[in-house]
């Protein structure tokens, strides 16, 4: 067995689940009772976990810096979630969702994970029905499905624009009744600060109680962590503003590989950078290319006279309009993955055809929706000759009642109405495929210690499809992890309560403390902020919607100079033993400035072009990702020694048995 052992069960690909469920060692309900898990993070991935967990009967402590696990980012989720259910009867199956998985993630994915994953999505919507999530539905009351970018099916489960919201409220609702039951014990606003390791074993954690500044030491037989994606080191993201990296970093500094960090996912339709002012960006939801034509105008001229403010976009005839997606993605259109949307929105952009101020923006346009649909509902109601604004009127009900809560956070926000006049959109840093490496069992290269939802690498590979983040959170935490954990927690059926009070524990809370003097001592010239700010712009630059493989070299020395110069200079009012944000802040990017530079190295090492990491020097002709599967084909796994310029990387080879490798095409 090499150090990366992906411990995917034998057999055939459709058996390898069932009869690894079949196989694996199970604790009895007696004994489950004297185990305790710690799950970091209670947004859908660690709630679902946490929740089955405890109602299995384990022990759990969960952590989260919010003030509620109702607070994760997952709430933000908005299109959907997807499920091989086939309500639609229009082709789809368990094999389809894998493939297209597979295919959308540019064949760097793990195809027995990916294949469980798709076998378990129906499984997801019935448990969240029955938990009471309100699901769309059609006219007679069965779930209603629409499309995500990168398939030819309907297969995406949504409650209006507010699905993660309201699958969190059905997770939530299932933790507190374990929080009633005393069997979770919920440590909100804490932050887990280190992983402590017993005889190479993950027994615990370090934390910092958030509104005390008072540093905890929690023991348990295993840790999850459920802590989320990175995408902050951006800085500018659609992700909420406290999404950061300490857990997974904390752990991969303890022994756990970092698996493709530079595997990002940039989201094609979010409402443009404003400003340097701005610390947040927005998404507007992939659900909305169902029904949204994207474009740019056709020349150049009525670019520049829409960017001065001479012509109106609603002014511009259809033959004088580009759907360039349409146009080169004719069996896809506007639905091509977000990798592929995203890079073509640039091309236009880069070419002179962007619509607003700075150039950086395309039309996401409803009107033919609008029409399309009005005329629907007036034929459905019995109107014989409807006028212009009485269609007019039916489509846009139609369309409110689709996407009503988007076009009013869009409306908020640019003060234009959409429903009259097409949204501009451009491309943002939205999800991280790259996370801790887990094996089949989801356990990390620390025994004891396993990751789900974004905070693992596990089943996107090189680019997530719309609506598959939801999804595979909630087949770790409700449907995988609860079966997997309990074969290694076997082996501690008699093991006793871990005590807090060991060598391990008093060394890892120093170097927590340490670590806080160090932040707290710091010269003081410039906020977190400042740094932070920095390193998002080399992270947009040099290592964003497309790299070379110079500009990489270029952020890998920038972010260890602007790192030295982190801690030499950062300026954290307040104390350290109290409450204080700049310093939650302070030790989040210094996280952040260890792992850009270790996104920049394998970004760099990776020489080939693959869904979201595109390299400018591996292309085709038509500026499309060039794979290099006879040199690439492996998940890279990097094993902390230090700085990251010393990170060493072990492979992953990728086998693929039940897909063909092919070149990704949407045309
Ligand atoms: C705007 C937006 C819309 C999206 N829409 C969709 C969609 O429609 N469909 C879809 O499939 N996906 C969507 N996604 C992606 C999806 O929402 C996320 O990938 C998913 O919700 C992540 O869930 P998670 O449980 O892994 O992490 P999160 O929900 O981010 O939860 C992380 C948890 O970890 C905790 N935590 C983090 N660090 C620490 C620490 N050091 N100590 C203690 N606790 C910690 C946090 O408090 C939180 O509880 C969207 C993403 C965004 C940004």
């Amino acid at each position: 067995m090499g150090i990366l052992d992906s411990k995917v069960p034998s057999g055939p690909l459709a058996d390898k689940w069932t009869n690894h469920k079949n196989e694996i060692n199970l604790v009895n309900p007696a004994n489950k009772r004297n185990i305790d898990v710690i799950v970091v993070g209670t947004g859908l991935a660690g709630g679902s976990a946490a929740a089955t967990l405890a109602e299995l009967g384990y022990n759990v402590k969960t952590f989260c810096y919010q003030d509620s696990p109702r607070r994760a980012h997952s709430i933000a989720a908005q299109g959907g979630i997807n499920a091989a259910k086939n309500y639609q009867g229009d082709g789809d199956s368990a094999y389809r969702l894998f493939y297209d998985t597979v295919k959308g993630g540019d064949y760097r994915s793990r195809e027995a994970n990916v294949y469980r994953l798709a076998e378990e999505s129906s499984n997801i919507i019935d448990q969240c029905v029955a938990q009471g999530v309100p699901f769309a539905r059609e006219y007679g009351g069965l779930l209603d499905n629409r499309s995500f970018g990168g398939v030819l099916v309907s297969r995406t489960f949504y409650a209006k624009g507010q699905t993660g919201q309201q699958l969190l409220l059905g997770c939530y609702a299932a933790m507190n009744r374990q929080i009633n039951r005393g069997k979770i014990k919920p440590f909100n606003r804490h932050e887990m600060m280190d992983l402590v390791l017993v005889d190479g074993k993950a027994r615990g954690i370090i934390a910092r109680d958030l509104v005390t500044g008072e540093i905890e030491r929690h023991s348990a037989h295993a840790v999850v962590l459920a802590s989320g994606g990175y995408g902050n080191v951006f800085y500018l993201s659609t992700n909420a503003m406290g999404s950061n990296v300490m857990a997974a970093w904390r752990a991969h500094r303890r022994g756990a590989f970092f698996a493709n960090p530079c595997f990002t996912q940039i989201h094609p339709t979010c409402i443009p950078v404003s400003g340097d002012h701005q610390s947040k960006l927005t998404l507007m939801s992939e659900s909305l290319r169902n029904d949204g034509r994207i474009w740019v105008p056709a020349r150049k001229e009525d670019a520049d006279d829409i960017r001065s403010g001479k012509l109106k976009p609603t002014q511009l005839k259809e033959e004088d309009r580009d759907y360039y997606l349409e146009r080169r993605y004719p069996a896809f259109g506007n639905l091509v993955p977000r990798d592929v949307a995203s890079r073509a929105a640039k091309e236009r952009c880069d070419a002179g055809f962007g619509v607003n101020k700075t150039g950086e923006a395309v039309y996401l346009d409803f009107a033919a929706a609008i029409q399309r649909y009005g005329k629907e509902e007036a034929l459905t109601h019995g109107m014989k000759d409807p006028d212009e604004s009485t269609i007019t009127k039916l489509g846009k009900d139609v369309v409110e009642s689709k996407y009503g809560n988007l076009f009013q956070m869009y409306e908020k926000i640019v003060d234009e109405n959409p429903y009259e006049t097409p949204m501009m959109i451009y491309p943002a840093v939205h999800y991280t495929m790259g996370g801790l490496w887990v094996d089949y069992n989801l356990q990390t290269t620390i025994e004891g210690c396993y990751s789900v939802g974004e905070a693992n690498f596990s089943d996107h590979g090189a680019n997530r499809l719309g609506a598959s983040a939801l999804m595979q959170g909630l087949a770790d935490g409700y449907f995988v992890l609860p079966y997997t954990i309990g074969d290694y927690l076997s082996n501690d059926i008699r093991t006793g309560k871990i005590d807090t009070d060991s060598p391990e524990f008093d060394q890892a809370e120093k170097e927590v403390r340490n670590r806080i003097e160090k932040l707290m001592s710091a010269g003081g010239k410039h906020s977190v902020d400042y740094y932070h700010k920095k390193l998002g712009l080399i992270m947009w630059n040099k290592c964003g919607m497309s790299r070379n493989g110079e500009e990489l070299q270029e952020a890998i020395d920038e972010i260890a100079a602007l790192r030295a110069d982190f801690w030499a200079n950062v300026k954290i009012p307040g104390e350290g033993d109290a409450m204080n944000s700049e310093l939650e802040k302070a030790g989040r990017v210094a996280d952040f400035l260890e792992l850009g530079e270790l996104f920049a190295k394998d970004a760099l090492t990776r020489n080939e072009s693959c869904g979201g990491h595109f390299r400018e020097e591996y292309q085709t002709k038509e500026g499309e990702a060039l794979r290099d599967d006879e040199n690439f084909k492996f998940v890279s796994a990097w094993e902390y020694k230090g700085e990251p310029k010393d990170a060493v990387l072990h492979k992953e080879d990728l086998k693929y048995e039940n897909i063909e490798l092919k070149t990704r095409s949407y045309k």
